[in-house]
């Protein structure tokens, strides 16, 4: 049986926590700094000679001092407990526009392989009453040696639950109010590192006491790149956003399904993604996802999900991907979580879902 993610728990203010972190999950840090910058520097996207990582790096920090000068202190605690400079730890956080700057500028896209499929039910088609919804975690398998469940209980503010890579200050989770998260990877015409990076206003949604609150969160920001979000609460609501630097597009579900790949679907957003960049497959693999939700017995529970997460019947891409699949060898799916909103957890299979058993991780009240 396959072990889950390290748990780790931090507590106090800001910087507390994050050195907290960084001192429990130095090893995975580290890792987590030298995965992105081998990637980085390999692609031909951002480059010494034209995108200085480090001038990007030290961009990002100073808009996140604008914007949350309580994220840069937790920041600064991450670094400081895990032994790496402050530029360091904001490489890892603002990777993924600097990917996107890769895929809008190089005939390659940096992270094809890349994707995550998300799918959930509203709260009439539950068996909680809550929403329920799930999502694989497809990204660089070696991120599996960085993973971990974070509980984050910061002073003065409400407590959450994050499966995230060590070093990442928002990802996907849960919080102490019933709202939980999903993130997939989209790919838009264009990025540019002049808006807020997406991990930022992730850990401002799994900071949101309403799901109002964290739509609107998302509606006034300003992204630097691409990114979808699906949002669920304990009191059964279910939407989709769209992320872009053009706008945001908002989806909601058709008989009490919601699904999404990597594609731009949302009226207004359609032309929203680069077509050379656009995953293959993510069509037919979010169709799939639907279809199976649709087809299930009502009321769709936990179990359904799982098996959901599992499925690997699409041809160009599966929902469950292994290494292998498709050209992209060492990507695929890393880990599958269905978050239950009513019941404040998260169940976490860490490895392909269609062969690891899930563990149950509920946040404390
Ligand atoms: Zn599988």
């Amino acid at each position: 049986m396959a072990l889950l993610f390290p748990g780790v728990l931090v507590e106090g203010s800001s910087y507390e926590c994050g050195r907290s972190l960084g001192e429990q999950c130095r090893d995975r840090v580290h890792l987590s700094y030298e995965i992105y910058l081998r990637l980085l520097r390999g692609t031909g996207g951002p480059s010494p000679a034209r995108t200085p990582l480090a001038a990007a790096c030290l961009g990002f920090l100073d808009r996140v001092r604008r914007e949350d000068p309580a994220l840069l202190k937790e920041m600064q605690g991450i670094a400081d407990g895990a032994r790496l400079a402050l530029h360091q730890v904001a490489l890892i956080n603002v990777r993924s526009e600097l990917m996107s700057l890769s895929c809008c500028g190089a005939r390659r896209s940096v992270s094809a392989g890349a994707g995550c499929t998300s799918f959930g039910v509203s709260g009439e088609a539950s068996s909680t009453g809550g929403a329920l919804m799930a999502q694989t975690w497809d990204w660089m398998l070696a991120c599996r040696q960085t993973l971990i469940l974070q509980e984050v209980r910061k002073a003065g503010a409400r407590p959450f639950l994050m499966l995230t890579e060590a070093g990442l200050i928002g990802k996907l989770g849960i919080n102490a109010d019933g709202i939980g998260l999903c993130v997939n990877f989209l790919h838009p015409r264009q990025a540019s590192l002049e808006g807020t990076a997406s991990h930022v206003y992730l850990r401002r949604i799994l900071e949101s006491p309403t799901i109002a609150l964290a739509r609107a969160a998302v509606m006034r920001t300003r992204a630097s790149a691409g990114i979808n979000v699906m949002l669920a609460d304990a009191a059964g609501h279910l939407l989709d956003l769209e992320i872009s630097p053009c706008g945001v597009g908002v989806l909601l579900p058709c008989r009490g399904v919601l699904k999404h790949a990597n594609h731009y679907v949302s009226a207004g957003m359609n032309g929203a993604s680069s077509a050379t960049r656009q995953i293959p497959g993510s069509g037919e693999r979010a169709r799939r996802a639907g279809q199976i939700l649709s087809q299930s017995p009502r009321p769709v529970g936990i179990e359904n999900l799982k098996k959901a997460l599992g499925d690997h019947q699409c041809q160009r891409g599966p929902i469950c991907a292994h290494a292998g699949c498709g050209p992209w060898q060492g990507w695929g799916t890393v880990c599958g979580v269905v978050v239950d909103p009513r019941g404040r957890s998260l169940h976490v299979a860490p490895g392909f879902p269609c062969e690891t058993p899930f563990s149950q991780v509920t946040l404390r009240p």
